[in-house]
């Protein structure tokens, strides 16, 4: 009968928290955010090539398939999160910022690793648009919100927040917030060792799609 009991009270709490979740789920849904992820490069483009092999294309899309499969995880996730590719596919670079303007993403985040002809350099750089659109403060401020939580949490070295003429900053910069990161530099042994390792990967992902929830530049 104490079987019964729990089996039935089991029972009713699965039911409960069915329920609850459909509620909780379509409420959240109306204010969901748009987040579009662009894993930078792909295909027959690799971008930088590390040190030790490791391909940039490679590194940048699995940290942002797994900020996918982690969003989804989350109980009571608020965040609609698109990736400008979900393979090793190359994708133009218009038809990335095209995309996001499609889906009326709140915020955009290229992601990139970095090289240099200098095997010392280190650390992670932001970059926002140099052209004064709409989103230029936003995207600034997001760009140190990031840059803080990664420098803090993973202990990369801060190259700071700069501004350059990136193409999909310059035609992205007007209708949403967008930042392009440099995670890290492939040419350096210590972080190209470091970018190998899928845990470091499956970490850097769980930082990333916590800020994205702790991000104030929405509005
Ligand atoms: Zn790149």
């Amino acid at each position: 009968m104490k079987d019964w009991n729990t089996f039935y009270r089991n029972v009713v709490l699965l039911v409960f928290l069915a329920l609850a979740s459909n509620l909780f789920g379509q409420t959240e849904k109306a204010g969901k955010k748009i987040i579009v992820i662009d894993p930078g490069h792909g295909g027959i483009d690799s971008g930088a090539v590390g040190i030790n092999g490791i391909k940039e294309k490679d590194v940048v899309l699995n940290i942002a398939l797994e900020i996918i499969r982690l969003n989804e995880l989350k109980p009571y996730n608020n965040l609609d999160i698109y990736l400008t590719r979900y393979k090793d596919t190359l994708i133009s670079l218009s038809d990335r910022t095209k995309l996001s303007k499609a889906l009326h993403t709140d915020i955009f985040f290229s992601l990139h690793c970095n090289h240099s002809d200098n095997p010392k350099a280190r650390g992670i750089e932001v970059f926002v648009s140099n052209s004064i659109g709409k989103y230029f403060k936003h995207s600034i401020l997001m760009g140190h919100e990031i840059e803080k939580a990664l420098v803090h949490n993973i202990g990369l070295e801060s190259r700071g927040v700069k501004f350059a003429n990136f193409q999909v900053l310059r035609e992205t910069v007007d209708y949403f917030p967008s930042v392009l990161l440099e995670f890290g530099f492939l040419s350096n042994m210590d972080e190209a060792s470091y970018f190998s390792v899928d845990k470091n990967l499956k970490g850097f992902a769980l930082l990333l799609l916590n800020e994205l929830y702790k991000i104030k530049s929405y509005e």
